[in-house]
Protein backbone atom coordinates (compact mmCIF):
# COMPACT_ATOMS: atom_id res chain seq x y z
CA UNK A 1 0.00 0.00 0.00
CA UNK A 2 1.02 3.33 -0.41
CA UNK A 3 -0.16 6.77 -1.69
CA UNK A 4 -0.06 6.02 -5.31
CA UNK A 5 0.44 3.34 -7.52
CA UNK A 6 1.52 3.29 -11.18
CA UNK A 7 0.54 0.83 -13.50
CA UNK A 8 3.08 0.64 -16.97
CA UNK A 9 1.70 -0.66 -20.29
CA UNK A 10 4.25 -0.97 -23.31
CA UNK A 11 3.61 -1.71 -26.80
CA UNK A 12 1.45 -1.38 -30.15
CA UNK A 13 -1.89 -1.79 -28.65
CA UNK A 14 -0.97 0.26 -25.35
CA UNK A 15 -3.15 3.55 -26.44
CA UNK A 16 -6.32 1.32 -27.71
CA UNK A 17 -6.30 -0.78 -24.26
CA UNK A 18 -5.96 2.43 -21.84
CA UNK A 19 -8.60 4.45 -24.28
CA UNK A 20 -11.30 1.51 -23.65
CA UNK A 21 -11.03 1.85 -19.58
CA UNK A 22 -10.38 5.56 -19.09
CA UNK A 23 -12.82 8.28 -19.70
CA UNK A 24 -12.04 11.50 -19.52
CA UNK A 25 -9.89 12.35 -23.03
CA UNK A 26 -9.22 10.52 -26.38
CA UNK A 27 -6.12 9.22 -25.57
CA UNK A 28 -5.76 7.82 -29.07
CA UNK A 29 -6.52 11.69 -30.48
CA UNK A 30 -4.47 13.03 -27.85
CA UNK A 31 -0.72 14.09 -27.94
CA UNK A 32 2.30 12.41 -26.88
CA UNK A 33 3.99 13.59 -22.98
CA UNK A 34 0.78 15.23 -22.01
CA UNK A 35 -1.33 14.17 -18.56
CA UNK A 36 -4.70 13.46 -18.68
CA UNK A 37 -7.27 12.97 -15.48
CA UNK A 38 -10.41 10.80 -16.25
CA UNK A 39 -11.70 7.84 -14.37
CA UNK A 40 -10.98 4.19 -14.47
CA UNK A 41 -14.20 1.90 -15.66
CA UNK A 42 -14.32 -1.43 -15.57
CA UNK A 43 -17.32 -3.52 -17.96
CA UNK A 44 -19.92 -2.66 -16.30
CA UNK A 45 -19.45 1.05 -16.04
CA UNK A 46 -18.23 1.06 -12.56
CA UNK A 47 -15.69 3.33 -11.24
CA UNK A 48 -12.18 1.99 -10.12
CA UNK A 49 -10.36 4.54 -9.56
CA UNK A 50 -10.18 8.52 -10.43
CA UNK A 51 -6.18 8.02 -12.00
CA UNK A 52 -3.80 10.45 -14.00
CA UNK A 53 -3.01 9.14 -17.50
CA UNK A 54 1.02 9.60 -18.69
CA UNK A 55 1.45 9.31 -22.47
CA UNK A 56 4.23 8.39 -24.26
CA UNK A 57 4.19 7.72 -28.05
CA UNK A 58 7.27 5.21 -29.45
CA UNK A 59 9.91 6.10 -30.03
CA UNK A 60 10.24 8.92 -27.72
CA UNK A 61 9.61 6.55 -24.28
CA UNK A 62 11.77 4.54 -22.20
CA UNK A 63 11.19 1.40 -24.41
CA UNK A 64 11.19 3.21 -27.27
CA UNK A 65 7.36 1.76 -27.80
CA UNK A 66 3.77 3.17 -27.21
CA UNK A 67 3.68 3.81 -23.40
CA UNK A 68 1.72 4.57 -20.84
CA UNK A 69 1.56 4.89 -17.37
CA UNK A 70 -1.74 4.85 -15.50
CA UNK A 71 -0.74 6.33 -11.91
CA UNK A 72 -3.79 5.09 -9.62
CA UNK A 73 -4.50 5.21 -5.76
CA UNK A 74 -1.68 3.01 -3.85
CA UNK A 75 -3.90 0.41 -3.08
CA UNK A 76 -3.53 -2.97 -3.92
CA UNK A 77 -7.11 -3.48 -4.74
CA UNK A 78 -7.18 -0.58 -6.85
CA UNK A 79 -4.13 -2.17 -8.41
CA UNK A 80 -4.99 -5.24 -8.96
CA UNK A 81 -8.40 -4.62 -10.44
CA UNK A 82 -6.94 -1.82 -13.06
CA UNK A 83 -4.37 -4.49 -14.05
CA UNK A 84 -6.79 -6.96 -14.35
CA UNK A 85 -8.90 -5.24 -16.35
CA UNK A 86 -5.85 -4.41 -18.82
CA UNK A 87 -5.12 -7.89 -18.95
CA UNK A 88 -8.57 -8.86 -19.79
CA UNK A 89 -8.63 -5.89 -22.81
CA UNK A 90 -5.74 -7.88 -24.02
CA UNK A 91 -2.59 -6.84 -22.37
CA UNK A 92 -0.15 -9.76 -21.31
CA UNK A 93 1.92 -9.22 -17.44
CA UNK A 94 5.49 -7.68 -17.96
CA UNK A 95 8.13 -10.42 -17.61
CA UNK A 96 10.85 -9.70 -15.09
CA UNK A 97 12.98 -6.66 -16.35
CA UNK A 98 11.12 -6.75 -19.55
CA UNK A 99 10.69 -2.84 -19.55
CA UNK A 100 14.43 -2.33 -19.91
CA UNK A 101 14.95 -5.40 -22.27
CA UNK A 102 13.02 -3.60 -24.69
CA UNK A 103 14.30 -0.68 -24.04
CA UNK A 104 17.66 -2.14 -25.17
CA UNK A 105 16.05 -3.66 -28.03
CA UNK A 106 15.03 -0.75 -29.33
CA UNK A 107 18.20 0.53 -29.28
CA UNK A 108 17.09 3.01 -26.44
CA UNK A 109 20.42 2.38 -24.30
CA UNK A 110 23.17 -0.29 -24.34
CA UNK A 111 23.68 -3.16 -22.20
CA UNK A 112 25.89 -1.54 -19.51
CA UNK A 113 23.41 0.93 -19.44
CA UNK A 114 20.32 -1.68 -19.40
CA UNK A 115 22.21 -3.48 -16.09
CA UNK A 116 22.37 0.04 -14.41
CA UNK A 117 19.13 0.35 -13.91
CA UNK A 118 18.69 -2.15 -11.87
CA UNK A 119 21.86 -1.01 -9.71
CA UNK A 120 20.36 2.54 -9.68
CA UNK A 121 17.41 1.41 -7.87
CA UNK A 122 19.49 -1.41 -5.86
CA UNK A 123 21.32 1.83 -4.97
CA UNK A 124 21.43 2.38 -0.90
CA UNK A 125 23.67 5.00 -0.45
CA UNK A 126 25.35 7.81 -2.08
CA UNK A 127 28.89 5.49 -3.63
CA UNK A 128 27.13 2.95 -5.31
CA UNK A 129 24.36 6.05 -6.24
CA UNK A 130 27.46 7.38 -7.79
CA UNK A 131 28.53 4.12 -9.86
CA UNK A 132 25.20 3.22 -11.33
CA UNK A 133 24.15 6.99 -12.20
CA UNK A 134 27.50 7.49 -14.12
CA UNK A 135 27.21 3.61 -16.35
CA UNK A 136 23.91 4.59 -16.60
CA UNK A 137 25.25 7.54 -18.42
CA UNK A 138 27.27 5.41 -20.26
CA UNK A 139 30.63 5.75 -18.29
CA UNK A 140 32.36 2.87 -18.99
CA UNK A 141 30.56 2.28 -22.92
CA UNK A 142 31.65 5.09 -24.44
CA UNK A 143 35.20 4.55 -24.22
CA UNK A 144 34.70 0.61 -24.92
CA UNK A 145 32.61 1.75 -28.11
CA UNK A 146 35.02 4.60 -29.32
CA UNK A 147 38.19 1.71 -29.19
CA UNK A 148 36.20 -0.68 -30.51
CA UNK A 149 35.15 1.41 -33.41
CA UNK A 150 39.11 1.89 -34.16
CA UNK A 151 39.86 -1.53 -33.91
CA UNK A 152 36.99 -2.59 -36.49
CA UNK A 153 38.12 -0.14 -39.07
CA UNK A 154 41.84 -1.79 -38.50
CA UNK A 155 39.98 -5.48 -38.92
CA UNK A 156 38.45 -4.27 -42.15
CA UNK A 157 41.65 -3.27 -43.62
CA UNK A 158 43.30 -6.41 -42.42
CA UNK A 159 40.30 -8.28 -43.67
CA UNK A 160 41.01 -6.01 -47.37
CA UNK A 161 44.75 -7.61 -47.21
CA UNK A 162 43.25 -11.12 -47.69
CA UNK A 163 41.57 -9.91 -50.85
CA UNK A 164 44.77 -9.38 -52.24
CA UNK A 165 46.96 -12.07 -50.55
CA UNK A 166 48.31 -12.78 -53.62
CA UNK A 167 49.62 -9.12 -54.41
CA UNK A 168 51.67 -9.00 -50.60
CA UNK A 169 50.10 -5.50 -50.11
CA UNK A 170 49.48 -4.14 -46.74
CA UNK A 171 47.04 -1.35 -45.98
CA UNK A 172 46.68 -1.54 -42.44
CA UNK A 173 49.31 0.39 -40.94
CA UNK A 174 51.13 -2.47 -38.27
CA UNK A 175 52.39 -0.35 -35.48
CA UNK A 176 49.53 1.99 -35.59
CA UNK A 177 47.65 -1.34 -34.89
CA UNK A 178 50.00 -2.10 -32.05
CA UNK A 179 49.53 1.37 -30.56
CA UNK A 180 45.80 1.38 -30.38
CA UNK A 181 45.91 -2.38 -29.22
CA UNK A 182 48.19 -0.97 -26.54
CA UNK A 183 45.52 1.82 -25.73
CA UNK A 184 42.87 -0.37 -25.34
CA UNK A 185 44.85 -2.55 -23.24
CA UNK A 186 45.48 0.20 -21.22
CA UNK A 187 41.94 0.90 -20.95
CA UNK A 188 40.94 -2.47 -20.05
CA UNK A 189 43.18 -2.99 -17.59
CA UNK A 190 42.51 0.42 -15.76
CA UNK A 191 38.96 -1.49 -15.70
CA UNK A 192 39.97 -4.64 -13.91
CA UNK A 193 41.64 -2.66 -11.71
CA UNK A 194 38.44 -0.66 -10.96
CA UNK A 195 36.50 -3.38 -10.14
CA UNK A 196 38.12 -3.98 -6.81
CA UNK A 197 36.82 -0.61 -5.87
CA UNK A 198 33.47 -1.42 -7.66
CA UNK A 199 32.94 -4.33 -5.93
CA UNK A 200 33.37 -2.85 -2.84
CA UNK A 201 31.00 -0.44 -3.72
CA UNK A 202 28.32 -2.91 -4.62
CA UNK A 203 28.48 -5.82 -2.20
CA UNK A 204 30.88 -5.00 0.71
CA UNK A 205 34.01 -5.99 2.55
CA UNK A 206 34.29 -8.73 3.94
CA UNK A 207 36.29 -7.44 7.24
CA UNK A 208 37.48 -10.22 9.91
CA UNK A 209 38.06 -8.86 13.01
CA UNK A 210 40.35 -11.75 14.84
CA UNK A 211 43.22 -11.88 17.99
CA UNK A 212 43.84 -13.93 21.03
CA UNK A 213 40.93 -14.26 23.38
CA UNK A 214 40.15 -11.09 25.43
CA UNK A 215 42.26 -8.99 23.27
CA UNK A 216 39.19 -6.48 23.28
CA UNK A 217 37.64 -8.04 20.12
CA UNK A 218 33.81 -7.64 20.90
CA UNK A 219 34.44 -4.89 22.65
CA UNK A 220 35.94 -3.22 19.33
CA UNK A 221 33.29 -4.47 17.20
CA UNK A 222 30.38 -3.09 19.68
CA UNK A 223 32.23 0.22 19.80
CA UNK A 224 32.44 0.07 15.95
CA UNK A 225 28.71 -0.37 15.50
CA UNK A 226 27.89 1.81 19.01
CA UNK A 227 25.22 -0.89 20.18
CA UNK A 228 25.74 -3.81 21.86
CA UNK A 229 25.43 -6.41 19.45
CA UNK A 230 27.83 -9.31 20.89
CA UNK A 231 28.61 -10.44 24.18
CA UNK A 232 31.25 -8.80 25.93
CA UNK A 233 32.27 -11.54 28.77
CA UNK A 234 35.78 -11.67 31.54
CA UNK A 235 36.38 -15.27 30.08
CA UNK A 236 38.77 -15.94 27.85
CA UNK A 237 37.31 -17.72 23.67
CA UNK A 238 33.75 -17.51 25.39
CA UNK A 239 32.75 -15.52 21.52
CA UNK A 240 32.70 -19.10 20.36
CA UNK A 241 30.39 -18.61 17.19
CA UNK A 242 30.90 -15.73 14.67
CA UNK A 243 29.00 -12.80 14.69
CA UNK A 244 28.43 -10.53 11.59
CA UNK A 245 27.49 -7.20 11.33
CA UNK A 246 27.78 -4.24 8.37
CA UNK A 247 29.78 -1.07 9.41
CA UNK A 248 29.02 1.92 6.63
CA UNK A 249 31.74 4.16 6.15
CA UNK A 250 31.14 7.20 3.74
CA UNK A 251 29.37 4.44 1.49
CA UNK A 252 31.50 1.65 1.70
CA UNK A 253 29.91 -1.12 3.39
CA UNK A 254 31.82 -3.12 6.03
CA UNK A 255 30.97 -6.39 6.67
CA UNK A 256 32.59 -7.03 10.65
CA UNK A 257 33.17 -10.64 11.28
CA UNK A 258 33.77 -10.99 14.86
CA UNK A 259 35.56 -14.46 15.86
CA UNK A 260 36.85 -16.21 18.79
CA UNK A 261 40.52 -16.63 19.73
CA UNK A 262 43.11 -17.57 17.62
CA UNK A 263 45.41 -18.88 20.37
CA UNK A 264 45.40 -23.15 20.12
CA UNK A 265 42.33 -24.01 21.46
CA UNK A 266 42.10 -26.75 24.61
CA UNK A 267 38.44 -27.56 24.32
CA UNK A 268 36.74 -29.23 21.39
CA UNK A 269 34.17 -25.85 20.94
CA UNK A 270 36.75 -23.64 21.05
CA UNK A 271 38.62 -25.46 18.40
CA UNK A 272 35.48 -25.23 16.25
CA UNK A 273 35.41 -21.11 16.70
CA UNK A 274 39.44 -21.28 15.69
CA UNK A 275 39.28 -23.25 12.81
CA UNK A 276 36.40 -20.80 11.66
CA UNK A 277 38.44 -17.80 12.70
CA UNK A 278 40.81 -18.95 9.53
CA UNK A 279 37.97 -20.09 7.42
CA UNK A 280 36.97 -16.59 7.70
CA UNK A 281 40.18 -14.96 7.22
CA UNK A 282 40.69 -16.59 4.03
CA UNK A 283 37.69 -15.28 2.90
CA UNK A 284 38.16 -11.53 4.25
CA UNK A 285 39.98 -8.99 2.22
CA UNK A 286 41.19 -6.97 5.39
CA UNK A 287 42.25 -8.84 8.63
CA UNK A 288 41.90 -6.41 11.80
CA UNK A 289 43.89 -7.90 14.24
CA UNK A 290 43.37 -7.62 17.72
CA UNK A 291 45.79 -7.50 20.83
CA UNK A 292 45.98 -6.24 24.43
CA UNK A 293 48.93 -4.06 24.81
CA UNK A 294 48.76 -4.57 28.94
CA UNK A 295 49.38 -8.35 27.73
CA UNK A 296 50.97 -9.12 24.88
CA UNK A 297 54.82 -9.27 24.25
CA UNK A 298 55.59 -7.97 20.66
CA UNK A 299 57.35 -11.56 19.90
CA UNK A 300 53.71 -12.75 20.26
CA UNK A 301 52.17 -10.29 17.82
CA UNK A 302 54.94 -11.02 15.90
CA UNK A 303 54.37 -14.57 15.74
CA UNK A 304 50.58 -13.99 15.05
CA UNK A 305 51.45 -12.01 12.10
CA UNK A 306 53.64 -14.86 10.32
CA UNK A 307 50.77 -17.32 10.90
CA UNK A 308 47.91 -15.05 8.99
CA UNK A 309 49.38 -13.15 6.65
CA UNK A 310 48.76 -13.72 3.36
CA UNK A 311 49.46 -12.18 0.07
CA UNK A 312 46.76 -10.22 -1.14
CA UNK A 313 45.86 -9.65 2.84
CA UNK A 314 44.99 -5.82 4.27
CA UNK A 315 45.95 -6.27 7.81
CA UNK A 316 45.84 -3.57 10.29
CA UNK A 317 46.87 -3.92 13.51
CA UNK A 318 44.47 -2.25 16.51
CA UNK A 319 47.30 -1.89 19.59
CA UNK A 320 43.97 -1.91 22.16
CA UNK A 321 43.42 -1.37 26.31
CA UNK A 322 45.77 2.16 25.90
CA UNK A 323 43.92 3.43 28.23
CA UNK A 324 45.51 1.00 30.77
CA UNK A 325 48.84 1.15 29.47
CA UNK A 326 49.46 4.86 27.75
CA UNK A 327 53.23 4.22 27.72
CA UNK A 328 52.66 1.36 25.21
CA UNK A 329 54.89 2.33 22.07
CA UNK A 330 52.87 0.50 19.41
CA UNK A 331 55.30 1.01 16.82
CA UNK A 332 58.01 -1.98 19.15
CA UNK A 333 54.83 -4.17 17.64
CA UNK A 334 55.89 -4.05 13.98
CA UNK A 335 57.48 -6.75 12.43
CA UNK A 336 58.23 -8.14 8.72
CA UNK A 337 54.30 -8.25 8.08
CA UNK A 338 53.25 -5.52 10.21
CA UNK A 339 54.71 -2.22 9.26
CA UNK A 340 54.54 0.30 12.29
CA UNK A 341 52.13 2.37 10.37
CA UNK A 342 49.77 0.01 10.43
CA UNK A 343 48.78 -0.33 14.34
CA UNK A 344 46.40 1.84 15.66
CA UNK A 345 46.52 2.50 18.80
CA UNK A 346 43.17 1.95 20.78
CA UNK A 347 40.80 1.71 23.23
CA UNK A 348 37.96 0.25 22.77
CA UNK A 349 36.59 0.41 25.74
CA UNK A 350 36.94 4.06 25.94
CA UNK A 351 36.26 4.51 22.25
CA UNK A 352 39.38 6.47 21.91
CA UNK A 353 41.05 7.01 18.09
CA UNK A 354 37.89 5.08 16.37
CA UNK A 355 37.34 7.91 13.80
CA UNK A 356 41.18 7.32 12.72
CA UNK A 357 40.49 3.33 12.65
CA UNK A 358 37.59 4.24 10.27
CA UNK A 359 39.62 6.17 8.13
CA UNK A 360 41.91 3.77 7.67
CA UNK A 361 39.70 0.83 7.09
CA UNK A 362 38.28 3.21 4.21
CA UNK A 363 41.65 4.06 2.59
CA UNK A 364 42.35 0.04 2.75
CA UNK A 365 39.63 0.23 0.11
CA UNK A 366 39.82 3.55 -1.69
CA UNK A 367 42.56 4.54 -2.91
CA UNK A 368 43.27 7.97 -4.55
CA UNK A 369 44.18 6.48 -8.04
CA UNK A 370 40.20 4.76 -7.70
CA UNK A 371 38.36 8.30 -7.12
CA UNK A 372 34.55 7.89 -7.95
CA UNK A 373 34.98 10.33 -10.98
CA UNK A 374 36.52 7.24 -13.25
CA UNK A 375 34.41 4.79 -14.95
CA UNK A 376 34.42 1.91 -12.54
CA UNK A 377 33.15 -1.75 -13.11
CA UNK A 378 30.47 -3.29 -10.40
CA UNK A 379 29.47 -6.50 -12.78
CA UNK A 380 31.45 -9.38 -12.67
CA UNK A 381 30.11 -9.81 -16.13
CA UNK A 382 32.19 -7.17 -17.73
CA UNK A 383 34.86 -8.78 -16.10
CA UNK A 384 34.89 -11.82 -17.76
CA UNK A 385 34.39 -9.86 -21.47
CA UNK A 386 37.67 -7.38 -20.70
CA UNK A 387 39.96 -10.58 -19.49
CA UNK A 388 38.80 -12.35 -22.64
CA UNK A 389 39.37 -8.99 -24.59
CA UNK A 390 42.52 -8.83 -23.34
CA UNK A 391 43.88 -12.12 -23.83
CA UNK A 392 42.88 -12.22 -27.85
CA UNK A 393 44.38 -8.63 -28.17
CA UNK A 394 47.85 -9.88 -26.58
CA UNK A 395 47.41 -12.57 -29.12
CA UNK A 396 47.30 -10.02 -31.28
CA UNK A 397 50.09 -8.64 -30.34
CA UNK A 398 52.15 -11.55 -30.40
CA UNK A 399 51.31 -12.25 -34.06
CA UNK A 400 52.52 -9.18 -34.81
CA UNK A 401 55.36 -9.61 -32.83
CA UNK A 402 56.14 -13.12 -34.83
CA UNK A 403 55.08 -11.81 -38.38
CA UNK A 404 52.13 -14.90 -38.50
CA UNK A 405 50.10 -14.47 -41.72
CA UNK A 406 47.13 -11.52 -41.65
CA UNK A 407 44.17 -14.51 -41.64
CA UNK A 408 45.34 -14.98 -38.16
CA UNK A 409 45.43 -11.61 -36.99
CA UNK A 410 42.47 -11.21 -38.41
CA UNK A 411 40.81 -13.84 -36.73
CA UNK A 412 41.91 -12.42 -33.20
CA UNK A 413 41.23 -9.05 -33.43
CA UNK A 414 37.77 -10.76 -34.43
CA UNK A 415 37.49 -12.71 -31.32
CA UNK A 416 38.28 -9.25 -29.05
CA UNK A 417 36.00 -7.56 -31.01
CA UNK A 418 33.45 -9.82 -30.21
CA UNK A 419 34.52 -9.42 -26.46
CA UNK A 420 34.46 -6.00 -26.38
CA UNK A 421 30.92 -5.65 -27.96
CA UNK A 422 29.39 -8.45 -25.24
CA UNK A 423 30.08 -5.54 -22.83
CA UNK A 424 28.06 -3.20 -24.64
CA UNK A 425 25.71 -5.29 -25.96
CA UNK A 426 26.30 -4.69 -29.80
CA UNK A 427 27.14 -8.24 -29.62
CA UNK A 428 24.36 -10.13 -28.03
CA UNK A 429 22.43 -13.77 -27.30
CA UNK A 430 19.05 -14.61 -26.39
CA UNK A 431 21.03 -16.50 -23.22
CA UNK A 432 22.69 -13.33 -22.19
CA UNK A 433 19.82 -11.38 -22.46
CA UNK A 434 17.79 -13.34 -20.56
CA UNK A 435 20.37 -14.44 -17.79
CA UNK A 436 20.31 -10.37 -17.60
CA UNK A 437 17.23 -9.46 -17.58
CA UNK A 438 15.46 -12.67 -15.70
CA UNK A 439 17.54 -11.03 -11.97
CA UNK A 440 15.72 -7.57 -12.49
CA UNK A 441 12.28 -7.22 -10.68
CA UNK A 442 8.93 -6.79 -12.62
CA UNK A 443 7.99 -3.44 -13.59
CA UNK A 444 11.58 -2.43 -14.37
P1 LIG B 1 37.47 -10.66 23.08
O1 LIG B 1 37.62 -11.99 23.75
O2 LIG B 1 38.67 -10.35 22.26
O3 LIG B 1 36.19 -10.51 22.30
O4 LIG B 1 37.48 -9.57 24.27
P2 LIG B 1 36.27 -8.76 24.91
O5 LIG B 1 35.79 -7.71 23.99
O6 LIG B 1 35.29 -9.74 25.43
O7 LIG B 1 37.03 -8.03 26.06
C1 LIG B 1 37.70 -8.70 27.11
C2 LIG B 1 37.80 -7.81 28.32
O8 LIG B 1 38.64 -6.68 28.04
C3 LIG B 1 36.46 -7.23 28.75
O9 LIG B 1 36.42 -7.20 30.16
C4 LIG B 1 36.49 -5.81 28.21
O10 LIG B 1 35.72 -4.91 28.98
C5 LIG B 1 37.97 -5.47 28.32
N1 LIG B 1 38.38 -4.45 27.36
C6 LIG B 1 38.17 -4.47 26.01
N2 LIG B 1 38.70 -3.36 25.43
C7 LIG B 1 39.27 -2.63 26.42
C8 LIG B 1 39.97 -1.38 26.46
O11 LIG B 1 40.19 -0.70 25.46
N3 LIG B 1 40.42 -0.97 27.68
C9 LIG B 1 40.19 -1.70 28.82
N4 LIG B 1 40.66 -1.20 29.97
N5 LIG B 1 39.54 -2.86 28.81
C10 LIG B 1 39.06 -3.35 27.65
Amino acid sequence: MGALGIIRLSGPDTFRIVNDIFYGADLVKADSHTIHLGELRNEEGQVLDEALTFLFKGPKSYTGEDVIEISCHGSSYILQEVLDLCLRKGARPADPGEFTLRAFLHGRMDLTQAESVADLIASDNASSHAVAMQQMRGGISSEIKKLRQELIDFAALIELELDFSEEDVEFANRDALRKLILKIQKLIAALLESFRLGNAIKQGVNTVIAGRPNAGKSTLLNALLQEERAIVSEVPGTTRDTIEEVLHIKGIAFRLIDTAGIREAEDQVEAIGVQKTMTKIAESSILVYVFDVTDLRPEAVTADMARLHRPGLRILAVANKMDRYPYAEPSSYASEYLPAEDIIAVSAKNQMNLAYLKDRLYEAVVHEDLLLENPIVTNIRHVHALQKASESLDAVLAGLDQGITHDFIAMDIRQSLHHLGEITGEISTDDLLDSIFSRFCIGK
